[in-house]
């Protein structure tokens, strides 16, 4: 069988966006590509720009699937604006290799680094956290998991208990259980991502430390209700109007006395309003961390 490769460089922050879209009619079928690659030595932020690909079989349905894919980037493009996607046919042997290829290590913050299952992880100094991709979010590109992971290696100590409010990929709650975490809760309103997140769990041989659950924050304050401490730690990299709502909900109780909360998710203009909530509802402020016009904040519990 042939495979048509439809592809496209964009800026670390779209190539979710692009993914997802893709992911609509090619599931399974997707990588994400770093165009540069980064030492292991390296510290910095991942990569710009990314290449990301759909693999779509040459056969009926090809033209239907195309031309949804090219409606979609039209879609997308108004409001960002995006380069031409590059075509290419493959035969059944490069298709497999170029899948392959494509999954490289990513370098995150100072100790993590992100890897496809069939790479070793020979990574150095750095913690290994294995995602199977071809799942559009949470493979670690966007700017938002970014701070998060780079809040958490800094606040999280061993033996802390966390939970991961939107695990999506269980990203955070991997990168959570290698820095030592004794017990990680992850929870999602999305199925699908409860599945991928179970997947990924176990492909880390983390079973013993992760528990994911299909829930929100009401699943989160009713177990906790019933283990009186809470978690040490709360992450949580969603929208901000979600945050906004969750905070009047009584976050904080989803976390214990000064444990931290890392929120994420927010656009540079959104801040303001998080954190005036935030601070109105016993949290207070320990830092604000940025990467292009994403912000995320690091909370105690007062
Ligand atoms: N934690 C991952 C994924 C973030 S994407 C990362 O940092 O990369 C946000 C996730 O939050 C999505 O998987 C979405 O399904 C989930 N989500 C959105 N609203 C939610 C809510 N109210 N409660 C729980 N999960 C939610």
């Amino acid at each position: 069988m042939k495979w048509l490769q439809i592809s496209l460089e964009v800026d670390p922050e779209l190539a979710e966006a692009v993914a997802e879209l893709f992911s609509r009619d090619t599931p399974g079928n997707i990588a994400i590509e770093a165009t540069h690659i980064h030492a292991v030595e390296e510290e910095d932020h991942p990569v710009s720009p990314l290449r990301v690909s759909a693999f779509i079989p040459i056969d009926e349905h090809l033209e239907s699937i195309k031309h949804r894919i090219e409606q979609g980037l039209w879609h997308l493009g108004q409001i960002q604006t995006l380069p031409k996607p590059i075509f290419r046919t493959l035969h059944e042997e490069d298709w497999a290799n170029s899948w392959r290829t494509h999954h490289r290590p990513l370098s995150i913050g100072k100790k993590f680094m992100i890897l496809p299952p069939w790479i070793s992880p020979s990574t150095g100094d750095r913690l290994p956290v294995i995602l199977n991709p071809g799942m559009a979010f949470g493979t670690g590109t966007h700017p938002t998991t970014q701070l998060c992971l780079q809040a958490i290696e800094t606040h999280l100590r061993a033996g802390q208990r966390v939970v991961d409010l939107g695990c999506g990929s269980g990203v955070l709650s991997i990168a959570a259980a290698r820095l030592g975490a004794s017990e990680v809760l992850a929870f999602d309103v999305d199925p699908e991502a409860v599945q991928v997140t179970e997947e990924n769990i176990r492909l880390n041989h983390m079973l013993d430390r992760i528990q994911v659950k299909r829930g929100s924050l009401e699943d989160i304050l009713r177990e906790i209700r019933q283990d009186f401490i809470g978690p040490d730690l709360l992450v949580a990299n969603i929208l901000a109007s979600t945050l906004l709502r969750m905070i009047k909900q009584g976050l904080h109780h989803a976390v214990r006395r000064e444990g931290i909360a890392i929120l994420s998710g927010i656009l540079e203009d959104q801040l303001e309003p998080v954190l005036e909530t935030a601070q109105a509802h016993c949290f207070q402020l320990v830092r604000i961390l940025e990467q292009e016009d994403w912000r995320a904040i690091v909370l105690e519990v007062i």
